[in-house]
């Protein structure tokens, strides 16, 4: 049996708060510097600059790349030989959170109520937590903040089976124009299809922070995602809504078994700053 302290989680969590905010993941930076290689238009070539240059800034002086430096998603892979020890995970990662944004001046961005009490919670909790228990004595972390610019843009919609690809397509299309400048481009998608309801936007969310230039399994999937990437970078939306060939720095797809009356589709939208740390204990 592993056993993981508290107090090194919440160390960890707090760390990659701070870290996060402040460095874009290398996939991310390179491939804005390579989309900027591509571009040929002038604004469209300057805007990506602007980005690397805020981007090189931030990373040099520990500040934020963005002001909404986002709610703190949490996914955590916990093998079943894994014993936690000096109190609660939920609170040690919550302590880590609140740590990190306030030590990190990093901005509280999350009200304590959705609709009645939009009140700040002054420290950035609660984090949206996912478990997923595994076999083994594997214990680890990501953290992926995200700003709600790109969040807003994201959608779900439940096909029907006869939708087929072209409904996927359709659909896909539609939520990035529908987003345009507002997601802060050049995004980062991630798509889920399958599952159900609830789990094709987990997917949708997995997509999204996995490896840029990684493909689906799957040679069709990943066929898919190289032509929708294709097509959205032809839509002219281009870096900050600006035009130009850089729409979408990726578009990943993660897929699950669903029911033969469904094929439930999720688009997860995230803007250029597309943070995730992660950490294994
Ligand atoms: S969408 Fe991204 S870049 Fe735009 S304001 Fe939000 S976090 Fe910042």
């Amino acid at each position: 049996m592993k056993e993981v302290q508290c107090q090194d989680i919440t160390a960890a969590i707090k760390k990659m708060c701070m870290e996060a905010a402040c460095q874009l993941p290398h996939d991310v930076f390179k491939a804005i510097k390579d989309k900027q290689l591509e571009e040929d238009g002038k604004l469209a070539k300057k805007t990506l600059q602007v980005i690397i240059d805020n981007a090189s800034l931030a990373s040099e002086n520990q500040m934020p790349i963005c002001q909404d430096t986002g709610m703190a998603f949490v996914y955590v892979t916990m093998g079943q030989e894994v014993h936690i020890q000096g109190g609660s995970l939920k609170e040690a990662i919550e302590e880590g959170v609140r740590q990190g944004y306030q030590e990190g001046y990093l901005r509280k961005s999350v009200v304590k109520d959705p609709l009645f009490n939009r009140v700040n919670t002054q420290d950035n909790t609660p984090a949206i937590i996912y478990y997923d228990i595994v076999p083994g004595d594997i214990f680890k972390i990501v953290l992926a903040p995200k700003g709600f610019g790109s969040e807003n843009m994201s959608q779900i919609k439940m096909l029907k089976p006869s939708d087929g690809l072209q409904g996927v397509k359709d659909f896909v299309l539609k939520v990035v124009n529908d987003a345009g400048p507002n997601a802060c481009p050049p995004m980062v998608i991630g798509v889920g299809i399958g599952g159900s309801f609830d789990k094709v936007t987990m997917l949708a969310k997995k997509a999204m922070i996995r490896e840029i230039g990684s493909h689906h399994p799957n040679q069709q999937y990943a066929a898919l995602e190289d032509e929708l990437l294709e097509m959205i970078n032809q839509t002219g939306i281009g870096p900050a809504g600006y035009g130009g060939k850089t729409t979408a720095l990726s578009l990943n797809i993660e897929t699950f078994p669903t029911h033969i009356a469904g094929m439930p589709v999720a688009v997860s939208i995230c803007c250029h700053v597309a943070r995730h740390k992660e950490v294994e204990l």
